[in-house]
Formats: structure tokens, C-alpha cells, sequence
């Protein structure tokens, strides 16, 4: 493709230029002036003057690529949790100090107008976070990379607390519509589902040909994703259901307009909702067409582009890698077969091949319960082709078993794709372990479990298959646009540059040992919990104190992660100084700041939410307690929350049991900011403690072979209630109606949870975590060495930028050399 507009000038870089270009938007797009126009308006207008600045970026990127095909990644990906946009693309422009006096020329205030933007909740969490930070740091970078995507009408429901309840209401993030996306319906692809296959046999070669029973229109919806200064706008390209237009008409020409309409609403249905399931799979019919809807249409939109340039597609690993984000893509294996057998005609056995090398597969969780199966008769019925695609792949792969290890039944049926019990079903992991030339795990320990207790048998048949990729976050949201109070005194200390280098953080190290640093970093902490304080008083009218040490645990609520462990914490801490064991003036003062979302399903998970917020209001209204501990819980954590609660906090709570987190990336985000962690040996935890170094981290529980050993023989968890005195009066505290206004029935479940099956050994690390408290506490009082330690925690956190975890992909699974954009 060669360039046939003129190059239309970007805005001039200067304020005046900012100042011309957001008039214009606002004059012409929005169609108002500077005295009329809303806050939604103003907002408006600004995203579109940051949008204007990146556009010829992002078509000089379109354009060199096309000119110069080479080969890319494509990221699949169900959720991405991309927050607020508006600051991302500032950043990425070197805009934000002119669009501040842009701004403030016009008398309009930055911090006011961005905060109208309404985050995307595309993504549950650390799943759908990851997929944002890894197609941050490919277009940084200068990675040609995509990223494909659903675009949820509704994302991640919005949490509210009722009488400490959380309730869910529609996320309707798109009412305003979105500045940040520009759809292509011109590129629509249609989908298929259902019908029946049949077997014909042209010139003695056998043919299936798929009859589809009904099909929807996937529309392709463009979002950039601008690298960090360097000139590369990638594409996350987001699809959206439409109904064909032929199947509403025909209906309604009969004059059946609620069939019609009932008709649409069917196919639309398939991007309505982003599942608010987190790691137990429901079995959701509309769930598996959501994978196939957005997987197909992908699969389509990058192939059609290579015939385009009438690309062989017998070349096709060559030019590409397909990344499964978990086992909600691994549906594209069958299709990619489907394509090449199929539609182009290529040998059962040369298409494999193919297909093998363009896929790979990350995996990101331990919990058995969280790897996906797909009944048989509902693959059948919606994909009835791929349903018989996935048979054979099974057939050749347990041939394939039985050579290597004879007929050993027993493996054979263990390792078979289609699992016999408790029904036939599709074992999507093992699907992706066949389909795939590369599996890796989110982090070291989870690698290693991935393959000794997960896929132990696949580990065994093909070693060099597996390998690990650490998680990583992005320095640019994370650290420069959420914490510019460090970012400053960072740059300060070591000049710039750090944002796209992150190991450079280590230059640090020496100003630990400097009073007049760690006073700064201070100032620069304390700031941080003033901003958050003014967050949460405005958002939540909850009011804290800033002079307090604030310890956070934030993330989904599941009790594998043991919010639970932190609840028990703060139930014996406020016993402690109600009865005076504790005295109230002497004690460590804290805010314990809890932010969660439990899957609207996920009975057990709802109740801690309520325990938590009937504890705390409880520790919050007694007058003695409150003087030195205090509970906060905003509704509805999100990016934008994390923004602001991340840089403020002390502590930061990493308390699952250990073998149960597949990596986590809060942690990452938290000692990246200066916050300790108390932590379990567990997921990246392992490697923040190696690198930070014991002294600066508060490690505590059983380590997984330990916790193994005890299930193995039998965990009684009630033998810690009788044999421990802190606990039994905690736990008893809870069952006895004190945080439920007498009533002893409200957490009676979790009580008896706790003491009969504690599947998370909650009660077995609460010692150990009391402990480690203490230890916290104890550190604390020594400002300087704690502030020492915070600092050493930053100068030491730079292998958690997501640059080294694409470094690391690169290297071990897509081997994509970075293309510059020029001009
Ligand atoms: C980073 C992040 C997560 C992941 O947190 P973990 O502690 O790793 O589970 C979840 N939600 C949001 C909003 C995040 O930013």
C-alpha cells in the first residue's frame, strides 16, 4: 500500500497548538462552545485532542507495516482491563505539561476534566490487567503487534454495598459512547454457528463441508495503543455482535416485528456481558460462543490480510504467532484447521503442522476447578465442524501416546483431549497443550507446578514445550502516570529514561543509604496518602487518616487469595485493644484498606465481603479501638482506584496459600512503588523476595511442598482452634454475634468453613501471619529503616516491567524483531 493522502499536519506540540486543536474539537465535534459545553463535553473534547496527536502516528504505523510485511504477534486475549485512556495517551505524547496550560489558559482544570472519563472494565482482573500491560510494552517496545478482543457492551459490573452486601449494577460504560474507539463496520466478518456437517469425496479426496445454522456479524472496533514516545501507535481491535441483516429482515416483512427484534436481540446477546466469573467457569452456553465469536473473526481478519498480499499460507508460522491468554482462545485450533483443510484444501497433516507452530498457549492458574471444559453435546450443537475437528486431533495424539508408551490405558484415558467423567467433555487445557508449539507458566513456581502436579503427563511427553515467563506490569501506567511524585524524584535522582528501562532502578540502590533521599521519598509517600485520602473522601465519603500506616489488600475476593487470613488480623488485633492487651496510645496506628469484587455467583466470597464491612464498621464506631485501627473498604476497586491506592500504601498484603497463585502483578505493582510486602512463598512473590531480599520483606506460612504434605495427610483445621488461644478467641468473637448486631446465624457459614474444611489453610498460617504482623509492627516504628527498605523495594523491582516480560516472550516464543516507525 502506498501513502495517497496528502500528510495532514499533527497539532503543533506547543501550548498554543493544543489550545487551537481542542477548540476545534470542541466547536466541531462536539458541536458547542467553552460557556456551554458540560464537563462531559470539555472531557470529550480533550480526549479528542489527545486522540488527534496520536492519529498520525497510528496511521504511519498502519501504513509502514503494510509496506513492509514482517513478522508480528497477534495477542488473544477475552478480557483487557485497560483503565482510563485520556492520561495513557498524555503520556505516550509528552503532552501532559501542555495540556495542563493548555488547559488552565482556558480556565479549565486537568484533574477535573479526566476525571469524567469512565474506565473500560473489559476484564475481571489480573488476567485481563496483564493483556493491557504486555500490548502497552509491545508497542513500546516497537513490537508489530495486535491485540483482538470483545467488545462488552457491558464490562465488569459496577459494586455497590448494601448494608455491607455488594450489590451488582450494569457497567454501561459506553452511554456517552467512547472517544478512544473508531469502528470499522466495512471490515465485518460474518460468524457461524450450529447447522450440520457433511462428507463428499471429490476426486477420491474426502471433504467436509459445514452448513451453519445461523450466523452473526462480528463488527471490528479500533483502539490505539500508543507507545511510550516513540512514534509506534499499535491496534487493539475489539469485536462487537450484530445481527445479519438478512435473517431481522425477513421476519419482519412478514410483519412479526417483535420476532425480528427478538431475533437481533439473540445474536446481540453474544457481546452483551463480560462474565464477572473470575476462576470458576460457569457453564455458559453464551460463554462459548463468545470464544469462538471473537477467536473466528480474528483468525479471519489476520489471514484475509496475508492473502491480500497474496501470502502462501502454507507460510503462515512464519509470519506469526497467535498468544492463547488462558484457555478462552484455544477454540482458534480447531478453526485454523477448519480454515486450512477446509476452505483451503491443504493435507490433514500439513495443516497440523501449521497450526501447531502458530499457536501458543499461556496458562494462568493451579486450581483444578478453574480449567475450562466444554460438554461435548454443547460443542456439537454450536460447532458441530470443530466438534469433529477436535475428535481427530484426539485420535492422532493417543496414537501418538500409545507408541511412546505402549497401551497403558490408564495414561491414555488421563491425557485424552475428551474427558469421559462426570460427562464427555472437551478439556480445553489439554486441547491447547496438544495445539500449541509453546505452554508457559505465569511465574517460576508456577512453571514448576505447571509441571509437576498440572500438566505433569504433557511436561513428560514433550519437556522443551514448556517454559516460564515471569508477569510484568507497565512502568508507564503504574509507576509515571499513577505516582509522579516518585516518577519526579526517581528522574531526579537518575536522570530519565528508567520509564522504558526499568532495571535502571537499581542506581537507586546507593540513595537508600541517604538520610536526606529517604526523607524525600517520604514527603513524596506522604503526598500519596493525602491524594488518596481526597480520593476516597470525594468518592466514598470514607475518611482516613493519612498519618497512619496503611496497609492494603486488594485484588479479586477468592478465597484461595485469604482475605479471610487479613479479617482474622484485624478481629484479633480489635480484641486486643478493646480488653487493653494492646494499649490504644502505645500501638502501630493503621488504615487497613480492603478493595474486592466477588463474582455475583460466589456465595462464600460474598459473605467475607460482608464480614469484612460489618467488622469494620465495628472497629471504625468503637471509640478505643478506633484510635488505632481503622478499616476502609471502597466499593467497586478498579484501575482507576488502584491509580491512586497503590503509591499511598505501607504494607501490601500477598497472603494466599502457597501453590494456589499462579503469579499475581499487584504485588509487582505495590514494591514498585515503595510499599513491603508481607507475603507467602507463592506465584512472583517467590521472586520480589529474592530480588528485594529477606530483610525487606515479610515473609510468613507454609511453603507449598509443606502445605501439600498436611493435606496429603489429612488437614484438620479445628486442631488449630483448640490448640490456639488468639485464634479461638477471634474466631469465636465472629460466631458470637459481635459483628452482626447479636445475631450468631449471619457468619455462621464461614465459621464452620473455617473449622471443618479450610480448604485454603487458613487457620494453619494464622500464627505464622500474627507473627509476621508483629515483625510489621515492630519495623514500622523505625521510620528510617522502614523507609530504607521501601526504597531498596523500588531500586529492586525492575524485572517486574512487562518490557521483560515481552523481552522474554520474544526470546523464547515469537522470535519478532522490533520494527521502528519513522518519520
Ligand atoms: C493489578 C490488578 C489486579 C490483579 O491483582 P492481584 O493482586 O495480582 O490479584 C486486579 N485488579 C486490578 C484493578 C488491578 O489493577
Amino acid at each position: 500500500m502506498t501513502e495517497t493522502t496528502p500528510p495532514i499536519a499533527t497539532p503543533e506540540h506547543t501550548v498554543e497548538g493544543f489550545v487551537r486543536q481542542y477548540l476545534r474539537e470542541l466547536t466541531y465535534t462536539q458541536g458547542t462552545t467553552l460557556e456551554r459545553a458540560s464537563v462531559d463535553d470539555k472531557y470529550l473534547a480533550l480526549a479528542r485532542t489527545a486522540r488527534a496527536y496520536l492519529m498520525s502516528r497510528w496511521n504511519r504505523t498502519v501504513t509502514q507495516q503494510y509496506r513492509q510485511p514482517v513478522r508480528g504477534v497477534a495477542y488473544l486475549s477475552a478480557e483487557y482491563l485497560l483503565g482510563r485512556q485520556l492520561d495513557n495517551a498524555l503520556i505516550a505524547s509528552g503532552l501532559e505539561d501542555i495540556a495542563q496550560e493548555a488547559l488552565a489558559s482556558l480556565g479549565l482544570s486537568l484533574d477535573e476534566l479526566r476525571a469524567a472519563e469512565v474506565e473500560p472494565g473489559l476484564g475481571n482482573g489480573g488476567l485481563g490487567r496483564l493483556a493491557a500491560c504486555f500490548i502497552d510494552s509491545l508497542a513500546t517496545m516497537n513490537i508489530p503487534a495486535i491485540g483482538y478482543g470483545i467488545r462488552y457492551e457491558y464490562g465488569i459490573f459496577r459494586q455497590t454495598f448494601v448494608d455491607g452486601r455488594q450489590v451488582e449494577e450494569p457497567d454501561s460504560w459506553l452511554d456517552h459512547g467512547s472517544p478512544w474507539e473508531i469502528a470499522r463496520p466495512e471490515q465485518e466478518v460474518e460468524i457461524a454457528f450450529g447447522g450440520h456437517t457433511e462428507k463428499t469425496t471429490v476426486n477420491g479426496v474426502e471433504r467436509t463441508t459445514w452448513t451453519p445454522g445461523w450466523s452473526v456479524l462480528a463488527i471490528p472496533y479500533n483502539y490505539m495503543v500508543p507507545g511510550y514516545l516513540n512514534g509506534r501507535v499499535n491496534t487493539l481491535r475489539l469485536w462487537s455482535a450484530r445481527a445479519t441483516r438478512a435473517f431481522d429482515l425477513k421476519i419482519f416483512n412478514y410483519g412479526d416485528y417483535a420476532a425480528a427484534v427478538r431475533a437481533q436481540t439473540f445474536a446481540e446477546n453474544i457481546t452483551k456481558v463480560l462474565y464477572p466469573e473470575d476462576s470458576t467457569p460457569q457453564g455458559k452456553e453464551l460463554r462459548l460462543q463468545q470464544q469462538y465469536f471473537f477467536v473466528a473473526a480474528s483468525l479471519h481478519d489476520y489471514i484475509e490480510r496475508l492473502l491480500g498480499e497474496g501470502f502462501d499460507l502454507r507460510r503462515l508460522p512464519e509470519r506469526i504467532t497467535f498468544q492463547l491468554n488462558d484457555t478462552h482462545p484455544v477454540i482458534a485450533i480447531p478453526e485454523l484447521m477448519r480454515i486450512l483443510v477446509d476452505l483451503k484444501g491443504l493435507a490433514w497433516d500439513e495443516a497440523w503442522e501449521i497450526t501447531r507452530k502458530c499457536f501458543a498457549y499461556t496458562c494462568h492458574t493451579l486450581l483444578p476447578e478453574a480449567l475450562e471444559v466444554w460438554p461435548v453435546e454443547l460443542m456439537s450443537r454450536l460447532l458441530p465442524r470443530h466438534m469433529e475437528i477436535i475428535y481427530r486431533i484426539n485420535d492422532e495424539f493417543l496414537a501418538q501416546v500409545r507408541e511412546r508408551y505402549g497401551d497403558d490405558e490408564m495414561l491414555v484415558r488421563r491425557m485424552s483431549i475428551i474427558a469421559e467423567h462426570p460427562e464427555r467433555a472437551v478439556r480445553m487445557a489439554f486441547l491447547a497443550s496438544v495445539g500449541t508449539s509453546k505452554i508457559n507458566g505465569v511465574a517460576e513456581l508456577h512453571s514448576q507446578l505447571l509441571r509437576e502436579k498440572v500438566l505433569t503427563d504433557f511436561a513428560d511427553l514433550w519437556p522443551e514445550k514448556f517454559t516460564n515467563v515471569t508477569n510484568g506490569v507497565t512502568p508507564r501506567r503504574f509507576v509515571r502516570l499513577s505516582n509522579p511524585g516518585l516518577s519526579a524524584l526517581i528522574t531526579e535522582a537518575i536522570g530519565d529514561g528508567w520509564a522504558t528501562d526499568l532495571e535502571r532502578l537499581r542506581e537507586l540502590e546507593p540513595l537508600a543509604d541517604d538520610a536526606a533521599f529517604r526523607a524525600k521519598f517520604r514527603e513524596v509517600k506522604q503526598a500519596n496518602k493525602h491524594r488518596l485520602v481526597d480520593l476516597l473522601a470525594r468518592r466514598d465519603g470514607i475518611v482516613i487518616d493519612p498519618d497512619t500506616m496503611l496497609d492494603v489488600m486488594v485484588k479479586r475476593l477468592h478465597e484461595y487469595k485469604r482475605q479471610m487470613l487479613k479479617v482474622l488480623h484485624v478481629v484479633s488485633t480489635y480484641d486486643k485493644l478493646r480488653t487493653g492487651e494492646l494499649d490504644p496510645a502505645s500501638a502501630v496506628h493503621r488504615t487497613v484498606v480492603f478493595g474486592a469484587k466477588a463474582a455475583p455467583g460466589y456465595k462464600m466470597a460474598k459473605e467475607i465481603i460482608a464480614l469484612i464491612n460489618h467488622v469494620g464498621a465495628r472497629v471504625n464506631a468503637d471509640p478505643v479501638v478506633s484510635q488505632a485501627l481503622r478499616v476502609a473498604f471502597p466499593a467497586n476497586y478498579n484501575v482507576t482506584v488502584a491509580e491512586t491506592l497503590i503509591p499511598a500504601a505501607d504494607l501490601s498484603e500477598q497472603i494466599s496459600l502457597a501453590g494456589k497463585e499462579a503469579s499475581g502483578t499487584g504485588n509487582m505493582k505495590f514494591a514498585l512503588n515503595g510499599a513491603l510486602t508481607v507475603g507467602t512463598d507463592d506465584g512472583a512473590n517467590v521472586e520480589i523476595r529474592q530480588l528485594v531480599g529477606d530483610d525487606h520483606f515479610f515473609l510468613f506460612g507454609l511453603t507449598e511442598p509443606e502445605a501439600s504434605a498436611i493435606q496429603e495427610a489429612g488437614y484438620r483445621p479445628s486442631a488449630h482452634y483448640e490448640q490456639n488461644p488468639s485464634l479461638r478467641h477471634a474466631l469465636d468473637l465472629i460466631a458470637s454475634g459481635e459483628f452482626s448486631g447479636g445475631d450468631r446465624s449471619v457468619f455462621e457459614p464461614i465459621v464452620s468453613n473455617l473449622l471443618y474444611e479450610d480448604r485454603f489453610m487458613v487457620l494453619a498460617d494464622y500464627q505464622s501471619y500474627m507473627d509476621a504482623q508483629e515483625r510489621v509492627d515492630a519495623a514500622y516504628r523505625d521510620q528510617d529503616a522502614w523507609s530504607r527498605s521501601a526504597v531498596l523495594n523500588v531500586a529492586r523491582s525492575g524485572f517486574f516491567s512487562s518490557d521483560r516480560s515481552m523481552r522474554d516472550y520474544l526470546d523464547r516464543i515469537w522470535h519478532v524483531d522490533p520494527m521502528p516507525i519513522e518519520g
